[in-house]
Parts: C-alpha cells; sequence; structure tokens
C-alpha cells in the first residue's frame, strides 16, 4: 500500500481544485485534495486513497477556519457529497466559480482573458427543478431515500434537501411513506430483487405542474395500482406520473421505456417568454431562475440579426434557439436525442414559431454535411455536455467561419479545450459565468467568440 494512505497530515489548503476540493502540498510536495476545506484553513487529514497521482483526503480537525466558512443550511452536507460549498459563503463560491474560468483558460488554452464576475442568485437555496433519489432498506428493513454517498452506492437518508425545489421533497416522501405502508420494495442492486430504484420528480416553475418518474427495475411490481393510487391522493399536485423500466445492471438512472401512468404526457414551463414542454427522458436546465439569464447572456452575446441563419448545436428541447429564432432568419437546431427533437418542434409549433428547424443527428456528422454542402451559417449557438465538443465539429466551424460563435459550456475544462482549437481564428470578446448550481462546484459559463477580421468573408 502506497505509504501515505491512512496517514493523518497538518496540512494548509491554499486554493480550491477544479471540483471544489481544497487543495494542499504536503512537505514532500504530493498534492492532496481534501473535501469541504478551503482556502487559508490548516487541518489535520487524513489521506482515503490516490487516484492519477493525486491524493484525497477528509478533514480530521479543522484546526484554523476560514471567515468564510459558514453553517452549512442542510444537516447531511458532509456526508451526502452533492454539495461541496454549502459551507462556504456564497460570495467565495461565486468568486471561486470566476477563478476558476479564468485559471483553466489560462492554463489549458493559454488565453489570458477578463472574466467577469459570477452572476449568482439572490436566494441560492431550493432552485433545482429535477430532483433524483435512489430508494433503499436500510439495516432494519425500512424504506429510505436520499443520495449516494460521494463514490458509493450507500443511500444516505435525506428528507429534504436545501436546493430542490420544496413541493420535490414533499412528494418524494409521500412516495416512501407509501412503499412502507403497501410493502413495496426497493431494488436491491446486490441481490437483484425488489421495484423500485429512483423517483425523479420534474417542477414547473412558471406553471403549476409536477412530473413523477418512478424508476422500476421491472416494468409492474406488485401493488402498482394502489401505489399509484395512494401517490395521486396524496399529492394533487402532480400533473404526470410515469414509469420508467431500467433492468440495467450499472449505475445508469433511468431505462429507455417510459409507460404513462397517469395524467399528462408532458408538463410545460416557461423561459424568456415562451413555452417550452418537458418529456420524461429529455433535457432542461434545472435551474430556470438563472436558465433566463443565461440565455439572455447568449442572446446579447449573439447580437442577432434579422438576416442571420443561425444553428443551434446540442439543442436539447430547442429552448436557446426557440428563444433567438423571433430576431433571425432561420433556426436550425440539431440535437442527439430523439425526444428531446420531438419536443422541440412540439415547441416551435406551439409557440407559433415558423422559422425553426430541428434534426436528430449527432452534432459533429450533422455540421461537417453543412460544411461540405457549402451552407452558410452566421451565429452559432453550441451548448454541449460536460465532455464538450470535438474536432470534427470544430473544424467545421473553422471551415463554415460563423461570424459569431456563443458557446455555453457546463465545462471550464473542455471549454478551454474547445476554445483552444479555435482560439487563432477567433476573438473572444466575453466570458460570462452564470450560476446555475449554487452550493455545488459546477459552473456554467456563456462565452462569446467573434470571427477576426481577416477572416470574414
Ligand atoms: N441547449 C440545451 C441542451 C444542452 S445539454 C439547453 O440549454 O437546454 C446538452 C445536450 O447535448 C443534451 O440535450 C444532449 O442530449 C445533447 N448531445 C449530447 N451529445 C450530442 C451529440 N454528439 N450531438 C448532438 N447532441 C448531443
Amino acid at each position: 500500500m502506497d505509504p501515505l494512505i491512512k496517514q493523518i497530515l497538518h496540512l494548509n489548503c491554499v486554493d480550491l481544485s477544479y471540483e471544489g476540493r481544497g487543495f494542499c502540498r504536503d512537505l514532500n510536495d504530493n498534492v492532496i485534495l481534501v473535501n469541504y476545506l478551503f482556502p487559508g484553513e490548516e487541518a489535520l487529514v487524513e489521506v482515503d486513497y490516490k487516484r492519477a497521482g493525486l491524493y484525497y483526503g477528509h478533514i480530521k480537525k479543522l484546526e484554523k477556519e476560514s471567515p468564510e466558512r459558514i453553517k452549512p443550511l442542510c444537516p447531511f452536507s458532509f456526508r451526502c457529497g452533492g454539495c461541496e460549498f454549502q459551507s462556504l459563503s456564497y460570495k467565495s463560491q461565486l468568486a471561486f466559480k470566476s477563478k476558476l474560468v479564468k485559471d483553466q483558460l489560462k492554463k489549458i488554452a493559454h488565453l489570458d482573458v477578463d472574466v467577469k464576475e459570477t452572476i449568482g442568485m439572490d436566494d441560492p437555496y431550493y432552485y433545482r427543478n429535477k430532483i433524483q433519489m435512489p430508494f433503499a432498506l436500510d439495516k432494519d428493513g425500512h424504506v429510505v431515500y436520499g443520495f449516494y454517498k460521494e463514490g458509493s452506492h450507500e443511500v444516505v437518508p435525506i428528507s429534504n434537501c436545501v436546493i430542490e425545489d420544496k413541493r420535490a421533497n414533499l412528494i418524494i416522501g409521500e412516495i416512501k411513506t407509501a412503499m412502507d405502508e403497501l410493502g413495496v420494495l426497493p431494488y436491491d442492486e446486490t441481490t437483484r430483487k425488489g421495484y423500485i430504484r429512483h423517483a425523479i420528480v420534474r417542477t414547473s416553475y412558471v406553471y403549476k405542474e409536477v412530473m413523477l418518474i418512478l424508476v422500476s427495475a421491472k416494468e409492474g411490481f406488485p401493488e402498482q395500482d394502489a401505489l399509484l393510487q395512494k401517490i395521486v391522493s396524496n399529492c394533487p399536485e402532480l400533473t404526470s406520473i410515469y414509469l420508467n423500466v431500467n433492468s440495467s445492471f450499472g449505475s445508469k438512472i433511468m431505462g429507455e421505456k417510459n409507460i404513462l401512468l397517469y395524467g399528462e404526457s408532458h408538463i410545460k414551463d416557461s423561459l424568456c417568454g415562451l413555452d417550452f414542454i418537458i418529456s420524461p427522458s429529455s433535457f432542461y436546465q434545472t435551474n430556470p431562475v438563472m436558465t433566463s439569464i443565461l440565455y439572455q447572456k447568449a442572446m446579447e452575446g449573439a447580437s442577432l440579426k434579422k438576416d442571420d441563419v443561425v444553428l443551434d448545436a446540442y439543442s436539447g428541447t430547442g429552448t436557446i434557439g426557440l428563444v433567438a429564432a423571433k430576431y433571425v432568419s432561420k433556426v436550425i437546431g440539431v440535437e442527439i436525442n430523439h425526444d428531446a427533437v420531438t419536443d422541440a418542434l412540439a415547441n416551435a409549433k406551439a409557440n407559433k414559431i415558423d422559422n425553426y428547424e430541428a434534426y436528430v443527428d449527432d452534432a459533429s456528422n450533422f455540421i461537417e454535411r453543412m460544411a461540405k454542402e457549402g451552407k452558410r451559417l452566421d451565429v452559432v449557438f453550441m451548448d454541449p455536455p460536460r465532455k464538450g465538443s470535438d474536432e470534427r465539429f470544430l473544424s467545421s466551424l473553422l471551415k463554415m467561419k460563423p461570424d459569431r460563435i456563443v458557446y455555453i459550456s457546463c465545462n471550464p475544462l473542455s471549454l478551454a479545450r474547445d476554445l483552444a482549437f479555435i482560439k487563432d481564428a477567433y476573438d473572444i470578446e466575453d466570458v460570462q459565468p452564470v450560476d446555475l448550481f449554487p452550493e455545488t462546484g459546477h459552473v456554467e459559463t456563456v462565452c462569446e467568440l467573434s470571427l477576426r477580421n481577416a477572416d470574414k468573408h
């Protein structure tokens, strides 16, 4: 075993890692990352494990506290792993996020650019419109739900998550009570017995609409109708209930099949003056208040003109492209998830937008084909998943030379890598982090790029 593992060291925290862990070095210059330890603090730390050359540890005893340390609202915050920053002041969380983006752009892309102050929430709690909680039996045989302890599949029981919509917390509590009363068993990953794996609740911010998705290991389970009846009568706010079937072994939360058990097939929410339908499997930003601000920033960054042809790549349910549509001549959406594109087209219709098209495709295949066919694009919005875009997509951008690119990123590392690829042809006009994920280490960034003058067509 590595001699450092299990050792207790006295460490000074000098920075935060990109994942929001306290960054420390021991006397031999080994890097040790420590959860819930903040810059300026000192602690006795036990080293737990080593991964990819870095050590990870936890606080045994905090010896010097930062003035930025606060009492977390959630009593489970040190065990759950969902919120790295509940005990860090919100002001410091926002400062960390801007610094993180700036540091990664410098380190990975060698770009020394101004990064604006992260736009934060007035009230950074109870903001998430999607909650997903695993169910299990505790050692006394009672149904429990909560979050997985970090790095494991052990369920930490949490009855009131302080970043989730309050309605969702109540509904999941009712499901647990009904399961206990009816003897409906949660699924056990080891024995592969039982049924209910997760409950997912999606809430509309603007409308009084709520969707419940019960993820079951089997397509139907004993007492299903009775469970449904109890949930419906105890949770009148529910608009829609689905059964999602996930019989896989792995840690994927949802399976492919969604069966409507009750109510409407969709819920709807409203963003930037448009209505959007949400179906059980499609992506929809989880912080509705800050998403409106994010999209507003994206629109400003794109300086849209009425003759523009716009690509909304990685378009999800079409939100960004549909918000842009009224300012431009045409918007084309491309997205790999079939259901999301179906929703996007329905959203266009419901909002009476007729200059919008959307296609189910891999964004790189799609734009490569557009480049080959000599198509014109004036503005590209790109909002890829955490792993970022890829060289085929970015090379096609360099060929097509859209005037403006607005890159919306949920991961500063892949943002920096992708910007490095196009930075010789594009000027970075503005980098604006927006806090879509308060209390956590995640950061969303809108980055506005414009084609260098010499390259304009
Ligand atoms: N722009 C949307 C969605 C962003 S999330 C919004 O703001 O709501 C990223 C989206 O990229 C997801 O909907 C995901 O399904 C999609 N996606 C992932 N890989 C893709 C690929 N290779 N090609 C196209 N879309 C992809």
